[in-house]
């Protein structure tokens, strides 16, 4: 996979101030197999990156403090300190070159929703790799950051690779599938988060309770038939191959997405799911309008906060050349 960054490597005029975009993803499969004696669960999921963006800028400092500012709609739920993944992902990178003298302050536009389950802080981490890579003009190669980004999380080498893509293992071994066409989705978004840990916790009560049927870890075909939809284009075949092991226990946790769910479903949109570990719903339609007029009528409900309307598949971490 060619990265932007390998392009941008060497534009020496980028050294002082460099922006990057990245996008929330949502996975259209998510199946989970039972918790592993490491405490982690082995994933296949199929992920597709929307075109609603973060934007981090990255600029160097005269010493070499790392910092962080971040602004936005949903900037107030995030920490301004080095427990902010994009802060991890330059410690990271800098510690990996051993050039610790390198300093730089992040600025990041929040657009993403934190906590909902469409990866923001992991893109946020993703788009720090990159910006810093090149802000600092470092040797790195598409694997070195994809390699740093598995380190990281186990949604940001997704999040570096973005379009439609296949994760194995904890998610964070992903490769790029073939999607055709564009797909047309509602979101809609929670304004209280949920706590990833929480939600795979529920999941594992209700595998021990033999309430959900965990993923065989080796399962070559889990999302096979999915991949094939998703080659034809047809957002219709694709629907009803659309499925989340975790939403279950995302609307255990959070009853009342249930009838979001049923809203969505019942005003137009081809199927349903909740994104990730959630509380965000995502809606696939047939067309635009159809997307606007499921948005309306989600828009009505008390138990949703948001809406959005976006497009996928989207592109991954791209530098943004101003
Ligand atoms: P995923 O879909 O990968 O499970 P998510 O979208 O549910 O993740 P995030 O928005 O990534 O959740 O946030 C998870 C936690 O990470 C939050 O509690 C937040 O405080 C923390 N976090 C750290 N850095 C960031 C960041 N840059 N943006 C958002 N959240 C961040």
């Amino acid at each position: 996979t060619e990265f932007p960054a390998s392009g941008a490597r060497g534009l020496g005029a980028v050294d002082l101030r460099v922006r990057v975009r990245v996008p929330a993803k949502v996975n259209l499969a998510l199946r989970v197999a039972a918790r592993g004696d490491d405490g982690y669960h082995q994933l296949a999921t199929v992920f597709q990156a929307v075109a609603l963006f973060d934007e981090l800028t990255a600029e160097r400092r005269r010493d070499d403090a790392i910092t962080v500012t971040t602004r936005g709609l949903h900037a107030h739920r995030v920490d301004d300190d080095p427990t902010n993944l994009a802060v991890r992902a330059a410690v990271a990178l800098r510690h990996h070159f051993g050039t610790a003298d390198l300093g730089v302050h992040l600025s990041i536009d929040k657009s993403i929703p934190v906590a909902g389950g469409m990866a923001g802080g992991s893109a946020d981490a993703a788009a720090s790799l990159l910006a810093c890579s090149v802000l600092w003009d470092l040797d790195t190669t598409p694997d070195d950051l994809v390699q740093l980004a598995a380190d990281i999380g186990s949604d940001v080498p997704f999040e570096l690779v973005g379009g439609t893509a296949l994760g194995r293992g904890r998610g964070g071994d992903v490769m790029p599938a073939l999607a055709r066409g564009n797909y047309h989705w509602v979101l809609a978004l929670s304004d209280r988060g949920l706590s990833t840990p929480s939600v795979y916790a529920c999941f594992d009560e209700q595998v021990d309770a033999g309430k959900v049927v965990p993923l065989r870890p080796d399962d070559p075909d889990a999302c096979t038939a999915l991949l094939d939809a998703l080659a034809s284009g047809d957002a219709a075949r694709v629907a009803p191959l659309l499925g989340n092991d975790l939403q279950e226990a995302a609307c255990q946790l959070r009853p009342e997405l249930r009838e979001v769910l049923a809203a969505g479903t019942a005003a137009g949109a081809l199927a349903g799911i909740v994104s990730g570990s959630g509380p965000t719903c995502a809606f696939l339609c047939a067309s635009q309008p159809d997307a606007y007029l499921v948005q309306t009528v989600l828009r009505s409900l008390e138990q949703v906060d948001e809406t959005l309307c976006v497009t996928s598949p989207a592109p991954g971490a791209q530098l943004v050349v101003s």
